[in-house]
C-alpha cells in the first residue's frame, strides 16, 4: 500500500527524522491559510498524488507570494497529472502539500528496502539526487552505494560512516546522518514498509540534512498490525478494480493486454501469462482466485474481468484441487448469464470433477470454447481474439 507525501513525512517526523514543515490542503483557502500559517518568504505547492516525478510535470512549484500559492493551487487542484510514473492517463489532483521553501545547497538520493537476495534491510544512496535515480544507475552505476544492515544487528556506526562517505557529508553532517538513518530506520521495521525513498534528501544553504521528499509502501500483509497506516489510505489513487478485488480476496492486477485471465494460484497465473504472450498476445490481468474458490467469487472475479474494455478475450484456466471444477463451471456460467458474454471465452479445466466440469458447461448452451491443456487454450484464446478484431 502507498501513501501520499505529507502522510509519509508525518511518519518521518515521527521518528524524529528532519523534514521540511507543512501542511495539507483539499482546496485552495486551505492552501491559502496552510501558507499563512508560515513565515515565508518562500513556499513550495507541491500536488499529492501516489507517483513520482511530479516536478518535471508540473506538480511542484516553488513560489515567492501567498498569491502566487492561490495561483498555483488553482492550477493543480483537479488537474491530471502527468509524470513518468503515472502512465499515459496522469492522476487527478484532489490534495496539496504546502511546505516551507527550504535553500538547497546539494540533493542527495536516500532509499531503504528489503533486499531479498541477502535478507537483509539495504540502504541504497547516492550524491545525484533529485533527478531520474534509474537513469543515474543506468548511465553512472558507480554513483550509487548500496549498505546492507543485517536486521540482527540492527543500523551500526559503520553503516552510518559508509553512507556518509558515498554522499560526501563533512563530520557535522555525518552526525546529523546518524540520527537521521537510525529514525529511517525504525520507521521502516516498527511500520512494516517494503519501501521507503527520500529523493531528493537535501543539504540545505546552512549545511543541514532534510527529506524534501518522501515516498513510502507498507508491506500488504503486514498492515493489520497497523491501522494507524491503514486508515492512510486513499482509494481514489487506486484501480477501482483492484479495491473491488480486494473486496472478494482475489489477488488482482491490472496489466495493458488484451486477454482477461482468471486463474487459480499465483504459479498458474503466472505460467498462463507467460503463454499468452508465447503465442503473440498480452494479458489484460494477472488474477489469481485462490484454491478455494466459490461459485460467488468466480463470479466476482468474472464480473471484473469483464467490465475492463481492454478485454477482448477471456481465458479461464484452473485446476481443481480444493477447488471442484464443477463448482468453477456452476460459477462461470451463473457469472455469463449474469453479466453477459461479448467478447470470446476458453475455458480449460483438469483435475477434480473435471468430467462433471466439462459436462457442465457443455451443456449450458453457452458459446464457450473448451480447451484440453494450457497449450490448446493460449492458442485457441490467442486466435479468437485476433479473429474477432
Ligand atoms: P517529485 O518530482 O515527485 O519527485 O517531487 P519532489 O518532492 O522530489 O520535488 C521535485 C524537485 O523540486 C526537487 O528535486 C527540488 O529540486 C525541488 N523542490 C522541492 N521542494 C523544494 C524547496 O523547498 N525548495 C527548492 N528550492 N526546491 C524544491
Ligand atoms: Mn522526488
Amino acid at each position: 500500500m502507498n501513501i501520499h507525501e505529507y502522510q509519509a513525512k508525518e511518519i518521518l517526523r515521527s521518528f524524529g527524522v528532519p523534514t521540511g514543515k507543512g501542511s495539507p490542503a483539499f482546496n485552495v483557502d486551505e492552501a491559502v491559510k496552510a501558507a499563512e500559517g508560515q513565515p515565508g518568504p518562500v513556499w513550495v505547492v507541491k500536488a499529492q498524488i501516489h507517483a513520482g516525478g511530479r516536478g518535471k510535470g508540473g506538480g511542484v512549484k516553488v513560489v515567492k507570494s501567498i498569491a502566487d500559492v492561490r495561483t498555483e493551487a488553482q492550477r493543480m487542484l483537479g488537474m491530471t497529472l502527468v509524470t513518468h510514473q503515472t502512465g499515459p492517463a496522469g492522476k487527478q489532483v484532489n490534495r496539496l502539500y504546502i511546505e516551507e521553501g527550504t535553500a538547497i545547497a546539494r540533493e542527495l538520493y536516500l532509499s531503504l528496502l528489503v533486499d531479498r537476495a541477502t535478507s537483509r534491510i539495504a540502504f541504497i544512496v547516492s550524491t545525484e539526487g533529485g533527478m531520474n535515480i534509474e537513469e543515474v544507475a543506468h548511465k553512472t552505476p558507480e554513483k550509487i552505494a548500496t549498505i546492507h544492515v543485517d536486521p540482527a544487528t540492527g543500523l551500526c556506526p559503520h553503516h552510518v560512516r559508509a553512507m556518509s562517505k558515498a554522499l560526501k557529508l563533512d563530520a557535522a553532517q555525518t552526525k546529523q546522518m546518524s540520527k537521521l538513518a537510525t529514525g529511517l530506520y525504525n520507521g521502516f521495521i516498527d511500520k512494516d514498509m517494503s519501501l521507503l525513498e527520500v529523493n531528493p534528501l537535501v543539504i540545505t544553504t546552512d549545511g543541514n540534512l532534510v527529506c524534501l521528499d518522501a515516498k513510502m509502501n507498507f508491506d500488504g500483509n503486514a498492515l493489520f498490525r497497523h491501522p494507524d497506516v491503514m486508515a492512510l489510505r486513499d482509494e481514489t489513487e487506486e484501480d477501482p478494480k483492484e479495491i473491488e478485488a480486494s473486496k472478494h480476496d482475489l489477488s488482482y492486477v491490472a496489466l495493458d493486454g488484451s486477454i482477461g485471465c482468471m486463474v487459480n494460484g499465483a504459479g498458474l497465473a503466472m505460467a498462463t501469462m507467460d503463454i499468452i504472450k508465447l503465442y503473440g498476445a498480452e494479458p489484460a490481468n494477472f488474477l489469481d482466485i485462490g484454491g478455494g474458490a466459490t461459485k460467488e467469487r468466480v463470479t466476482a472475479a468474472f464480473k471484473i474481468i469483464t467490465a475492463d474494455p481492454k478485454v477482448k478475450g477471456i481465458l479461464i484456466n484452473i485446476f481443481g484441487g480444493i477447488a471442484k471444477c464443477d463448482v468453477i463451471a456452476e460459477g462461470v456460467i451463473a457469472a455469463v448469464r449474469d453479466v453477459g458474454l461479448k467478447v470470446p471465452l476458453v475455458v480449460r479445466l483438469e483435475g477434480t470433477n473435471v468430467d462433471l466440469g466439462k459436462k457442465i458447461i457443455k451443456e449450458s448452451g453457452l458459446n464457450v470454447i473448451p480447451a484440453d491443456d494450457l497449450n490448446d487454450a493460449a492458442k485457441k484464446i490467442v486466435k479468437a481474439v485476433k479473429e474477432a478484431a
